[in-house]
Protein backbone atom coordinates (compact mmCIF):
# COMPACT_ATOMS: atom_id res chain seq x y z
CA UNK A 1 0.00 0.00 0.00
CA UNK A 2 2.90 2.10 1.05
CA UNK A 3 4.76 1.51 -2.20
CA UNK A 4 1.41 2.27 -4.44
CA UNK A 5 1.00 5.71 -2.79
CA UNK A 6 4.46 6.64 -3.08
CA UNK A 7 4.27 5.95 -7.00
CA UNK A 8 1.04 7.91 -7.11
CA UNK A 9 2.41 11.15 -5.19
CA UNK A 10 5.74 11.10 -4.96
CA UNK A 11 5.94 13.38 -8.43
CA UNK A 12 4.58 15.97 -7.20
CA UNK A 13 6.18 15.77 -3.42
CA UNK A 14 9.63 14.54 -4.32
CA UNK A 15 10.12 13.07 -0.77
CA UNK A 16 11.50 10.23 -2.06
CA UNK A 17 14.80 10.50 -4.18
CA UNK A 18 15.35 6.48 -4.80
CA UNK A 19 12.56 3.95 -4.19
CA UNK A 20 13.72 0.71 -3.86
CA UNK A 21 10.33 -1.78 -3.78
CA UNK A 22 12.07 -5.07 -4.61
CA UNK A 23 14.04 -4.44 -1.38
CA UNK A 24 11.15 -3.31 1.12
CA UNK A 25 8.79 -6.27 -0.87
CA UNK A 26 11.33 -9.25 -0.20
CA UNK A 27 11.58 -8.50 3.23
CA UNK A 28 7.93 -8.21 4.09
CA UNK A 29 7.32 -11.59 2.23
CA UNK A 30 10.29 -12.66 4.21
CA UNK A 31 8.47 -11.69 7.48
CA UNK A 32 4.86 -13.03 6.49
CA UNK A 33 6.98 -16.28 5.76
CA UNK A 34 8.23 -16.13 9.40
CA UNK A 35 5.23 -15.07 11.12
CA UNK A 36 3.35 -18.19 9.29
CA UNK A 37 5.85 -20.40 10.40
CA UNK A 38 5.07 -18.98 14.02
CA UNK A 39 8.58 -17.14 14.49
CA UNK A 40 9.21 -14.80 17.27
CA UNK A 41 9.72 -11.68 15.30
CA UNK A 42 10.79 -7.96 16.67
CA UNK A 43 8.28 -5.73 17.70
CA UNK A 44 8.32 -3.46 14.50
CA UNK A 45 8.79 -6.56 12.04
CA UNK A 46 7.32 -5.69 8.70
CA UNK A 47 6.56 -1.98 9.77
CA UNK A 48 7.98 -0.16 6.51
CA UNK A 49 10.45 3.21 6.78
CA UNK A 50 11.56 5.61 4.72
CA UNK A 51 15.09 6.37 5.10
CA UNK A 52 16.69 10.20 4.81
CA UNK A 53 19.47 9.41 2.06
CA UNK A 54 22.16 10.79 4.29
CA UNK A 55 22.47 7.17 5.75
CA UNK A 56 24.45 4.36 4.06
CA UNK A 57 22.47 1.97 2.61
CA UNK A 58 24.65 -1.35 0.74
CA UNK A 59 23.85 -1.00 -2.39
CA UNK A 60 21.62 1.47 -2.18
CA UNK A 61 22.66 5.25 -3.66
CA UNK A 62 23.10 7.79 -0.98
CA UNK A 63 23.61 11.30 -2.34
CA UNK A 64 23.05 13.13 0.64
CA UNK A 65 21.15 15.91 -1.68
CA UNK A 66 24.42 16.30 -3.25
CA UNK A 67 25.38 16.13 -6.98
CA UNK A 68 28.89 15.14 -5.43
CA UNK A 69 27.84 11.60 -4.35
CA UNK A 70 25.30 11.34 -7.46
CA UNK A 71 26.62 8.31 -8.48
CA UNK A 72 27.52 6.92 -4.72
CA UNK A 73 26.95 3.50 -3.67
CA UNK A 74 27.93 2.76 -0.21
CA UNK A 75 29.94 -0.85 0.15
CA UNK A 76 28.41 -1.04 4.14
CA UNK A 77 25.57 0.03 5.87
CA UNK A 78 25.05 2.64 8.45
CA UNK A 79 24.84 1.09 12.09
CA UNK A 80 21.19 2.07 12.43
CA UNK A 81 20.26 0.71 9.26
CA UNK A 82 21.71 -2.80 10.02
CA UNK A 83 19.18 -2.34 13.36
CA UNK A 84 16.61 -1.33 10.75
CA UNK A 85 17.54 -4.77 8.95
CA UNK A 86 17.68 -6.72 12.15
CA UNK A 87 13.61 -5.56 13.42
CA UNK A 88 12.86 -6.62 9.60
CA UNK A 89 11.55 -3.74 8.78
CA UNK A 90 11.13 -3.24 4.64
CA UNK A 91 13.33 0.08 3.74
CA UNK A 92 11.01 1.76 1.44
CA UNK A 93 13.60 4.20 -0.07
CA UNK A 94 15.76 7.01 0.38
CA UNK A 95 14.48 10.90 1.47
CA UNK A 96 15.37 14.01 -0.11
CA UNK A 97 17.09 16.53 1.96
CA UNK A 98 18.87 19.64 1.95
CA UNK A 99 22.51 19.14 0.28
CA UNK A 100 24.53 17.48 3.11
CA UNK A 101 21.86 18.73 5.58
CA UNK A 102 22.32 22.48 5.43
CA UNK A 103 19.42 24.15 5.43
CA UNK A 104 15.69 24.11 6.54
CA UNK A 105 13.19 23.98 3.95
CA UNK A 106 15.07 20.98 1.18
CA UNK A 107 14.97 23.94 -1.14
CA UNK A 108 18.86 23.30 -0.84
CA UNK A 109 18.95 19.37 -2.23
CA UNK A 110 20.56 19.05 -6.08
CA UNK A 111 17.45 17.18 -7.14
CA UNK A 112 14.87 19.88 -6.60
CA UNK A 113 12.71 20.66 -3.04
CA UNK A 114 10.52 18.65 -1.74
CA UNK A 115 6.60 20.24 -1.32
CA UNK A 116 5.02 20.24 1.78
CA UNK A 117 1.53 17.70 1.62
CA UNK A 118 -0.51 20.21 3.04
CA UNK A 119 0.02 22.78 0.66
CA UNK A 120 2.78 21.39 -2.46
CA UNK A 121 3.95 25.42 -3.06
CA UNK A 122 5.06 25.10 0.97
CA UNK A 123 8.45 23.85 2.67
CA UNK A 124 8.17 20.66 4.16
CA UNK A 125 10.96 22.09 6.34
CA UNK A 126 14.71 20.84 6.05
CA UNK A 127 17.04 19.71 5.78
CA UNK A 128 14.96 16.01 6.52
CA UNK A 129 12.18 17.58 4.43
CA UNK A 130 12.33 14.03 2.56
CA UNK A 131 11.19 12.37 5.42
CA UNK A 132 8.76 14.78 7.11
CA UNK A 133 6.36 15.12 4.00
CA UNK A 134 7.12 11.19 3.41
CA UNK A 135 5.10 10.49 6.88
CA UNK A 136 2.58 13.44 6.73
CA UNK A 137 1.81 12.05 3.48
CA UNK A 138 1.43 8.71 4.58
CA UNK A 139 3.62 7.62 2.08
CA UNK A 140 5.17 5.95 5.34
CA UNK A 141 4.54 5.33 8.48
CA UNK A 142 8.10 5.78 9.63
CA UNK A 143 11.02 7.57 8.83
CA UNK A 144 14.61 8.44 9.83
CA UNK A 145 15.80 11.71 10.27
CA UNK A 146 19.02 13.47 11.28
CA UNK A 147 19.17 16.75 13.60
CA UNK A 148 21.92 19.41 13.76
CA UNK A 149 20.75 22.22 14.49
CA UNK A 150 17.10 21.51 13.98
CA UNK A 151 16.70 19.19 10.99
CA UNK A 152 14.10 16.62 12.43
CA UNK A 153 12.16 19.06 14.80
CA UNK A 154 11.53 21.80 12.60
CA UNK A 155 10.27 19.60 9.50
CA UNK A 156 8.37 17.65 12.15
CA UNK A 157 6.34 21.29 13.22
CA UNK A 158 6.04 22.78 9.43
CA UNK A 159 4.55 18.99 8.48
CA UNK A 160 2.35 18.42 11.42
CA UNK A 161 3.93 15.30 12.70
CA UNK A 162 6.25 14.12 15.38
CA UNK A 163 10.05 14.39 15.63
CA UNK A 164 12.62 13.35 18.43
CA UNK A 165 16.19 14.35 18.57
CA UNK A 166 18.00 12.11 20.84
CA UNK A 167 20.86 12.44 23.44
CA UNK A 168 23.52 13.41 22.04
CA UNK A 169 25.23 10.16 21.92
CA UNK A 170 22.04 7.86 22.15
CA UNK A 171 22.05 6.71 18.73
CA UNK A 172 25.32 5.54 16.27
CA UNK A 173 26.14 8.05 13.57
CA UNK A 174 28.49 5.06 11.90
CA UNK A 175 27.81 5.34 8.57
CA UNK A 176 26.04 8.91 8.31
CA UNK A 177 27.41 11.19 5.92
CA UNK A 178 28.55 13.69 8.69
CA UNK A 179 27.59 17.53 8.52
CA UNK A 180 29.10 18.58 12.33
CA UNK A 181 30.16 15.72 14.33
CA UNK A 182 29.77 17.53 17.42
CA UNK A 183 25.98 18.20 17.05
CA UNK A 184 24.90 15.50 14.60
CA UNK A 185 22.15 13.41 15.94
CA UNK A 186 19.53 10.31 14.38
CA UNK A 187 15.91 10.47 15.17
CA UNK A 188 13.05 8.98 14.54
CA UNK A 189 10.21 10.96 12.44
CA UNK A 190 6.42 9.49 12.81
CA UNK A 191 3.15 10.31 13.31
CA UNK A 192 2.44 9.79 17.17
CA UNK A 193 4.70 10.06 20.33
CA UNK A 194 4.43 6.27 21.00
CA UNK A 195 5.81 5.60 17.25
CA UNK A 196 8.57 7.78 17.39
CA UNK A 197 9.51 5.92 20.61
CA UNK A 198 8.90 2.43 19.32
CA UNK A 199 11.60 3.51 16.36
CA UNK A 200 14.08 5.34 19.11
CA UNK A 201 14.39 2.45 21.11
CA UNK A 202 15.10 0.02 17.87
CA UNK A 203 17.84 3.31 16.91
CA UNK A 204 19.16 3.22 20.48
CA UNK A 205 21.97 1.80 22.08
CA UNK A 206 26.08 2.10 22.49
CA UNK A 207 28.18 1.22 18.79
CA UNK A 208 32.03 0.55 19.44
CA UNK A 209 32.10 1.53 16.10
CA UNK A 210 31.25 5.47 17.19
CA UNK A 211 32.82 6.68 19.80
CA UNK A 212 30.89 9.45 21.00
CA UNK A 213 28.21 7.00 21.99
CA UNK A 214 26.98 6.70 24.79
CA UNK A 215 27.53 3.16 26.79
CA UNK A 216 24.55 2.90 28.70
CA UNK A 217 20.77 1.46 28.55
CA UNK A 218 18.33 3.59 25.93
CA UNK A 219 16.20 5.65 28.05
CA UNK A 220 13.10 3.98 28.22
CA UNK A 221 10.73 5.72 25.94
CA UNK A 222 8.04 3.24 24.93
CA UNK A 223 7.06 3.31 28.48
CA UNK A 224 7.27 6.61 29.16
CA UNK A 225 5.10 7.54 25.63
CA UNK A 226 2.71 4.86 26.61
CA UNK A 227 2.48 5.22 30.22
CA UNK A 228 -0.06 7.66 32.54
CA UNK A 229 -1.04 10.94 31.17
CA UNK A 230 -1.13 12.41 34.59
CA UNK A 231 1.63 15.09 34.65
CA UNK A 232 0.30 15.90 38.20
CA UNK A 233 3.56 17.62 40.07
CA UNK A 234 5.85 17.92 36.82
CA UNK A 235 7.65 21.84 36.48
CA UNK A 236 7.36 22.59 33.04
CA UNK A 237 9.58 25.59 32.12
CA UNK A 238 8.96 28.35 29.86
CA UNK A 239 12.37 29.41 28.40
CA UNK A 240 11.83 33.01 28.21
CA UNK A 241 14.38 33.98 25.94
CA UNK A 242 12.59 31.63 23.07
CA UNK A 243 9.97 32.97 21.39
CA UNK A 244 7.96 36.91 21.33
CA UNK A 245 9.56 38.92 18.61
CA UNK A 246 9.90 36.71 15.03
CA UNK A 247 7.56 34.40 15.85
CA UNK A 248 3.95 34.02 14.33
CA UNK A 249 1.01 35.55 15.82
CA UNK A 250 -0.80 31.61 15.63
CA UNK A 251 2.37 30.08 16.31
CA UNK A 252 2.28 31.79 19.83
CA UNK A 253 -1.12 31.39 20.15
CA UNK A 254 -1.33 27.51 19.97
CA UNK A 255 1.89 27.49 21.94
CA UNK A 256 0.07 29.16 25.37
CA UNK A 257 -3.03 26.68 24.46
CA UNK A 258 -0.67 23.88 25.07
CA UNK A 259 0.44 25.35 28.37
CA UNK A 260 -3.15 25.77 29.57
CA UNK A 261 -3.30 21.98 28.29
CA UNK A 262 0.07 21.26 29.79
CA UNK A 263 -1.50 22.99 33.08
CA UNK A 264 -4.96 21.30 33.06
CA UNK A 265 -2.81 17.81 32.98
CA UNK A 266 -1.51 19.14 36.52
CA UNK A 267 1.62 20.46 35.58
CA UNK A 268 3.18 23.49 37.05
CA UNK A 269 4.55 25.93 34.63
CA UNK A 270 7.09 27.82 35.48
CA UNK A 271 9.07 30.62 33.97
CA UNK A 272 13.15 30.49 32.90
CA UNK A 273 15.54 32.77 31.67
CA UNK A 274 18.38 31.08 29.62
CA UNK A 275 20.32 34.55 28.98
CA UNK A 276 23.26 32.83 26.34
CA UNK A 277 20.45 31.60 24.33
CA UNK A 278 20.39 34.37 22.61
CA UNK A 279 23.94 33.88 21.09
CA UNK A 280 23.51 30.40 20.12
CA UNK A 281 22.86 30.85 16.31
CA UNK A 282 25.75 33.43 16.53
CA UNK A 283 27.63 30.11 17.92
CA UNK A 284 26.76 27.64 15.62
CA UNK A 285 27.13 29.42 12.78
CA UNK A 286 30.55 29.64 13.70
CA UNK A 287 30.97 25.99 15.05
CA UNK A 288 28.84 23.99 12.33
CA UNK A 289 30.69 25.30 9.25
CA UNK A 290 34.09 24.89 10.93
CA UNK A 291 33.11 20.96 11.26
CA UNK A 292 31.18 20.41 8.24
CA UNK A 293 34.62 22.05 6.11
CA UNK A 294 36.95 19.60 7.69
CA UNK A 295 34.20 16.99 7.25
CA UNK A 296 33.47 18.01 3.41
CA UNK A 297 37.45 17.94 2.70
CA UNK A 298 37.05 14.22 2.20
CA UNK A 299 35.53 15.31 -1.28
CA UNK A 300 38.69 15.34 -2.92
CA UNK A 301 37.91 13.71 -6.33
CA UNK A 302 40.46 11.10 -5.21
CA UNK A 303 38.58 8.59 -3.26
CA UNK A 304 34.85 8.94 -3.89
CA UNK A 305 32.86 10.97 -5.38
CA UNK A 306 32.04 13.51 -8.25
CA UNK A 307 35.61 13.79 -10.49
CA UNK A 308 35.43 16.53 -12.64
CA UNK A 309 39.03 16.90 -14.87
CA UNK A 310 39.93 20.07 -16.90
CA UNK A 311 41.33 19.94 -20.30
CA UNK A 312 45.12 19.71 -20.70
CA UNK A 313 47.35 17.83 -18.27
CA UNK A 314 45.32 19.36 -15.20
CA UNK A 315 47.50 18.92 -11.59
CA UNK A 316 45.56 17.28 -8.60
CA UNK A 317 44.94 20.80 -7.21
CA UNK A 318 42.97 21.69 -10.63
CA UNK A 319 41.23 18.64 -10.27
CA UNK A 320 40.10 19.05 -6.97
CA UNK A 321 39.11 22.50 -7.59
CA UNK A 322 37.02 21.63 -10.92
CA UNK A 323 35.29 18.58 -9.13
CA UNK A 324 34.90 20.57 -6.01
CA UNK A 325 33.56 23.52 -7.68
CA UNK A 326 30.81 20.92 -9.90
CA UNK A 327 29.73 18.96 -7.00
CA UNK A 328 29.05 21.78 -4.25
CA UNK A 329 26.23 23.76 -4.70
CA UNK A 330 25.94 27.36 -3.27
CA UNK A 331 24.82 26.98 0.30
CA UNK A 332 27.82 24.30 0.83
CA UNK A 333 30.45 26.47 -0.79
CA UNK A 334 29.07 29.60 1.76
CA UNK A 335 29.39 27.07 4.77
CA UNK A 336 33.15 25.99 3.51
CA UNK A 337 34.66 29.33 3.15
CA UNK A 338 32.96 30.56 6.20
CA UNK A 339 34.54 27.73 8.05
CA UNK A 340 37.83 27.20 6.76
CA UNK A 341 38.06 31.54 7.70
CA UNK A 342 37.04 30.70 11.33
CA UNK A 343 39.61 28.07 11.64
CA UNK A 344 42.45 30.03 9.76
CA UNK A 345 45.40 31.09 11.86
CA UNK A 346 44.68 34.48 13.61
CA UNK A 347 40.92 34.27 13.73
CA UNK A 348 40.84 30.45 15.26
CA UNK A 349 40.65 32.30 18.78
CA UNK A 350 38.79 35.22 17.66
CA UNK A 351 36.12 32.95 15.90
CA UNK A 352 36.06 29.39 16.64
CA UNK A 353 37.27 29.69 20.13
CA UNK A 354 34.86 32.23 21.28
CA UNK A 355 32.11 30.08 19.93
CA UNK A 356 32.94 27.04 21.74
CA UNK A 357 32.96 29.45 25.25
CA UNK A 358 29.38 30.16 24.01
CA UNK A 359 28.58 26.76 23.62
CA UNK A 360 29.42 26.36 27.63
CA UNK A 361 27.79 29.11 28.11
CA UNK A 362 24.49 27.46 26.70
CA UNK A 363 25.31 24.29 28.53
CA UNK A 364 25.30 25.86 31.90
CA UNK A 365 21.98 28.27 31.21
CA UNK A 366 20.37 24.29 30.31
CA UNK A 367 21.65 23.18 33.67
CA UNK A 368 20.27 26.02 35.75
CA UNK A 369 16.90 25.71 33.93
CA UNK A 370 16.96 22.34 34.75
CA UNK A 371 17.01 22.87 38.63
CA UNK A 372 14.35 24.46 38.12
CA UNK A 373 12.02 22.40 35.88
CA UNK A 374 12.06 18.92 34.80
CA UNK A 375 11.15 19.88 30.65
CA UNK A 376 11.40 23.42 28.88
CA UNK A 377 9.37 24.01 26.45
CA UNK A 378 8.85 26.41 23.31
CA UNK A 379 7.30 26.91 20.02
CA UNK A 380 9.56 24.42 17.52
CA UNK A 381 10.03 27.12 14.84
CA UNK A 382 8.89 30.50 14.93
CA UNK A 383 6.77 30.34 11.42
CA UNK A 384 4.38 27.53 9.99
CA UNK A 385 5.57 26.54 6.45
CA UNK A 386 6.68 29.40 4.37
CA UNK A 387 6.74 29.51 0.34
CA UNK A 388 8.80 27.36 -1.81
CA UNK A 389 11.23 30.19 -3.05
CA UNK A 390 10.63 32.97 0.08
CA UNK A 391 13.91 32.57 1.59
CA UNK A 392 16.04 31.59 -0.96
CA UNK A 393 18.04 35.01 -1.49
CA UNK A 394 18.45 35.57 2.15
CA UNK A 395 20.47 32.86 4.07
CA UNK A 396 20.21 34.53 7.75
CA UNK A 397 16.04 34.36 7.38
CA UNK A 398 16.94 31.05 6.35
CA UNK A 399 18.68 30.40 9.36
CA UNK A 400 16.16 32.21 11.82
CA UNK A 401 14.07 28.55 11.49
CA UNK A 402 16.50 27.26 13.87
CA UNK A 403 16.60 30.10 16.26
CA UNK A 404 14.38 27.48 19.19
CA UNK A 405 15.86 24.21 18.24
CA UNK A 406 20.14 24.76 18.04
CA UNK A 407 20.48 25.58 21.90
CA UNK A 408 19.83 21.78 22.39
CA UNK A 409 22.42 20.46 19.65
CA UNK A 410 25.09 22.80 20.99
CA UNK A 411 24.47 21.37 24.98
CA UNK A 412 23.27 17.85 23.65
CA UNK A 413 20.09 17.34 25.23
CA UNK A 414 17.43 15.81 23.97
CA UNK A 415 14.72 17.41 21.98
CA UNK A 416 11.15 16.62 20.27
CA UNK A 417 8.70 18.33 18.85
CA UNK A 418 4.96 17.24 18.70
CA UNK A 419 2.53 18.77 16.80
CA UNK A 420 0.19 21.42 18.71
CA UNK A 421 -3.00 22.36 16.43
CA UNK A 422 -3.20 24.66 13.37
CA UNK A 423 -2.68 28.52 13.21
CA UNK A 424 -5.54 30.87 12.52
CA UNK A 425 -4.39 32.78 10.25
CA UNK A 426 -3.40 30.20 7.23
CA UNK A 427 -4.19 26.93 8.57
CA UNK A 428 -0.69 25.26 8.66
CA UNK A 429 0.63 23.06 11.62
CA UNK A 430 2.02 24.32 14.51
CA UNK A 431 4.55 21.97 16.41
CA UNK A 432 5.59 22.51 20.02
CA UNK A 433 9.05 21.37 21.58
CA UNK A 434 10.36 20.04 24.36
CA UNK A 435 13.87 19.66 25.97
CA UNK A 436 15.03 17.26 28.58
CA UNK A 437 18.26 16.93 29.89
CA UNK A 438 20.66 14.33 28.82
CA UNK A 439 19.94 10.99 29.07
CA UNK A 440 16.28 11.66 30.89
CA UNK A 441 14.72 11.32 27.13
CA UNK A 442 11.75 9.54 28.30
CA UNK A 443 10.38 12.46 30.01
CA UNK A 444 9.92 14.44 26.94
CA UNK A 445 8.29 11.28 25.46
CA UNK A 446 6.00 11.05 28.74
CA UNK A 447 4.98 15.24 28.48
CA UNK A 448 4.33 14.87 24.47
CA UNK A 449 2.14 11.79 24.88
CA UNK A 450 0.08 13.43 27.14
CA UNK A 451 -0.24 16.68 25.29
CA UNK A 452 -0.81 14.86 21.92
N1 LIG B 1 18.78 24.17 9.31
C1 LIG B 1 19.97 24.01 10.09
C2 LIG B 1 21.17 24.27 9.23
O1 LIG B 1 21.01 24.63 8.12
C3 LIG B 1 20.00 22.66 10.71
C4 LIG B 1 20.53 21.60 9.84
C5 LIG B 1 20.46 20.24 10.44
O2 LIG B 1 19.96 20.04 11.54
N2 LIG B 1 21.01 19.30 9.72
O3 LIG B 1 22.28 24.12 9.64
Amino acid sequence: AHLDRIERLNPALNAFLLVDAEGALATAANVDEARAAGEELPRLAGVPIAVKDIACTRGLTTTAGSRMLEHFVPPYDATIVTKLREARMPILGKTNMDEFAMGSSTEHSAYGPTRNPWDLERIPGGSGGGSSAAVAGFLAPLAIGSDTGGSIRQPAAVTGTVGAKPTYGGVSRYGIIALASSLDQIGPCARTVADAALLHEVLGGHDPMDSTSIDAPVPPVVAAATGTRDLTGLRVGVVREIGGEGFQEGVQARFEESLDHLRALGAEIVEVSCPHFTYAMAAYYLILPSEASSNLARYDAMRYGLRVEPDGSPSAEQVMASSRDAGFGDEVKRRIILGTYALSSGYYDAYYGQAQKVRTLIARDFAAAFEQADVLVSPTAPTTAFRIGDKLDDPMSMYLNDIATIPANLAGVPGMSIPSGLAEEDGLPVGIQILAPAMEDQRMYAVGAALE
